[in-house]
């Protein structure tokens, strides 16, 4: 049979991720190997399902195995798998595109991770083009299952395009041959392979043949006792499940009789790819029964803030005709779901023991913590448990539990006080630490917008509630700290403060004082009932129409300036305005709620004026 090859062309961000793969991948080659046997196992395990279900199947009677030939005289590899194989539109939708969205925000990941990290090709669902790293001929002969379907062959140099033409004689699934470049030739020998199979591919679930012989084991370790699982097994294991090369951080290998039987072992892997500006990842532990898989990336086994972790969790209470659809409703997920979740935030409790570890774990993958308490009402308490701070009592870099907070805190504390700001030096500066420094009331510095949201849904802690320390409604009245310098009286104060209020009026709510400030003339405070600067900058972001910034103002009439005020009030009636409204700027500024900052720059001018 002969007919004409159709040409096609690769999608634009195909073609630059094949450059990046062809022109900038020089370490790690090897890896093509683990991608092209998992897409065969994936095929595999796609037609392991459908013959459950379908009797017209191409190709029937053949085993569900995968086959690798390697020859060192043609500089050949061939990946041949009896998988569900590809239609034509499945070979131009498949190998001609990328399907998932972001994969712009990809190219340019793996652009700026230069030639570190070809592993990231894996972990995002790209791996079928890594065959281009060794190779500048890559053909894929396909049937697919389907009987009424044609026997076809995909070929391309991973330039520009590729070609589709209908050939003869093709087994039902993939037959990947690959050209080897000169300088991949090794890669065509057996004993290369079989390193690469061995390390990479030993969990495979389907049978792997090399020039003949079988290479893989298929063994369940997760249903070993640990004392039987040596820790390259399961470091192996961990490459396997979450189609990395690094090692984990954490591995959690945990077998239970009751309440259900259970088998998981799940693994903590040393990046958290989401960082990459992708969208949240799939579930990334497989649900099995009796070794056998239910589900790759079941939803609803493990709360959405788990889905960094990678493994597997085998039930032998779990029906094998379970489907995808009611997996969620199913009280045994849930149950299952429950006791996981528990044993694993009960595992990272006892993990952080070890904080230079801990701290290290949490650098990366905090922002799932977080998650889980704002959003996993049932394990909220237990997670906050694993939340770290730096905080005022804390060295630079060196963070506080809270647990470590309440032990730490006076005894008719009733709040536990917080700051939102960019970084520490952001804190310290601001006016509102100085109060809780002088009352030896430790704070904690948060320096993540979502932080601020987490607190606020934990609510509180040990009993004692969360709170902002720019917030006017923090009570702080006791145990003043010794004033220095002698204070405005009570009535000059309280005159200056109603002057204040009439000369600010668009921008104060309240002028008052009070016993925050130490060395600053003013605070700015955000009133009980107002937005806090974090989530007004969010919502201005957001584009959203927001009345102007109101605020509290407290004054310190201690402060040198403040009284000097109180004097020129009447003696110079115009630069003590515009002192007064410098001052409700400056402390606006450092509450990051200034708005119009080009309204105080003439002002400065004139008052520069003043002075000089
Ligand atoms: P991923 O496998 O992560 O989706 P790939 O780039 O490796 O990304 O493969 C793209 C798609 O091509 C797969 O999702 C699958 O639909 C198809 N594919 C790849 N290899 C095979 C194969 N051996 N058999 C059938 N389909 C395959």
């Amino acid at each position: 049979m002969s007919t004409t090859a159709e040409k096609h062309t690769f999608q634009a961000e195909v073609r630059q991720l094949l450059d990046i793969v062809i022109n900038s991948l020089y370490t790690d080659k090897e890896i093509f190997v683990r991608e092209l046997v998992s897409n065969a196992a994936d095929a595999l395990e796609k037609m392991r399902r459908l013959q459950l279900k379908e009797n017209e199947v191409f190709d029937d009677n053949l085993d569900l195995e995968i086959n690798i030939t390697t020859d060192d005289t043609a500089n050949t590899i061939t990946i041949a798998d009896y998988g569900i194989g590809m239609t034509e539109e499945e070979l131009v939708e498949n190998l001609g595109t990328i399907a998932h969205s972001g994969s712009k925000a990809f190219v340019e990941a793996l652009k700026s991770s230069g030639d570190k990290d070809a592993n990231l090709i894996g972990q995002f669902g790209v791996g079928f083009y890594s065959a281009f790293m060794v190779s500048d001929e890559v053909k894929v002969y396909t049937h697919s299952w389907h009987k009424d379907g044609k026997h076809l062959c995909w070929s391309s140099d991973g330039k520009s395009g590729y070609e589709i033409e209908e050939t003869e004689g093709q087994r039902r699934g993939c037959r990947i041959v690959i050209k080897l470049r000169e300088d991949c030739e090794e890669f065509a020998k057996k004993e290369r392979i079989e390193g690469i199979l061995k390390q990479y591919s030993n969990f495979v679930s389907f049978p792997i043949h090399l020039n003949g012989d079988r290479v893989n084991k298929i063994e369940a370790i997760w249903l070993k006792s640990k004392k039987d699982v040596t820790d390259e097994e399961y470091n192996e294991f961990y490459k396997f499940a979450a189609n990395a090369f690094d090692e984990p951080r954490y591995r959690m290998h945990f077998s239970a009789d009751a309440p259900l039987a259970i088998n998981s072992l799940v693994f903590v892997p040393q990046q958290n790819t989401e960082k990459f500006g992708f969208g949240p990842t799939d579930p990334g532990v497989a649900l099995y029964c009796k070794k056998v898989l239910i589900d790759p990336e079941p939803k609803g086994l493990l709360p959405e803030w788990l889905r960094f972790l990678k493994g597997v969790i085998d039930s032998e209470d779990i029906p094998l005709n379970i489907s995808r659809e009611t997996m969620q409703d199913s009280a045994l997920v849930q149950k299952l779901n429950q006791l996981i979740t528990k044993c694993f935030i009960k595992f990272l409790e006892s993990e952080s023991k070890d904080e230079e570890k801990y701290l290290e774990f949490y650098k990366e993958f905090s922002r799932f913590i977080k998650e889980g308490v704002a959003t996993d009402r049932t394990h909220q308490e237990q997670l906050a448990k694993l939340l770290r701070f730096e905080s005022s009592m804390t060295e630079k870099g060196k963070t506080t539990s809270l647990p470590e907070y309440i032990d730490r805190a006076k005894e008719d504390q009733k709040q536990i006080f917080f700051q939102l700001g960019e970084s520490r030096e952001a804190i310290e500066a601001s006016p509102y630490l100085e109060a809780f420094k002088a009352r030896g009331l430790e704070v904690l510095f948060c320096f993540e917008g979502i932080d601020d949201y987490v607190l606020n849904n934990l609510v509180k802690f040990g009993e004692k509630e969360f709170t902002s320390i720019d917030r006017s409604d923090v009570d702080l009245d006791d145990s003043a700290p010794a004033a220095e310098g002698e204070a405005l009286s009570e009535e000059d104060t309280k005159a200056l403060c109603e002057w204040l209020q009439t000369t600010l009026e668009s921008k104060v709510e309240k002028v008052q004082t009070g016993q925050r400030l130490v060395d600053k003339p003013a605070v700015a405070l955000t009133p009980a009932h107002g937005m806090n600067p974090q989530m007004r900058q969010m919502m201005q972001a957001m584009q959203n129409d927001l009345p102007p910034v109101k605020v509290e103002l407290e004054i310190n009439p201690r402060h040198d300036l403040i009284k000097k005020l109180a004097a020129a009030r009447e003696s110079k009636p115009e630069v003590a305005a515009a002192v007064a409204k410098q001052i409700c700027d400056n402390a606006l500024l450092s509450a990051g709620l200034l708005e119009s900052p080009w309204e105080m720059v003439d002002r400065v001018y004139d008052l520069m004026g003043e002075v000089i």
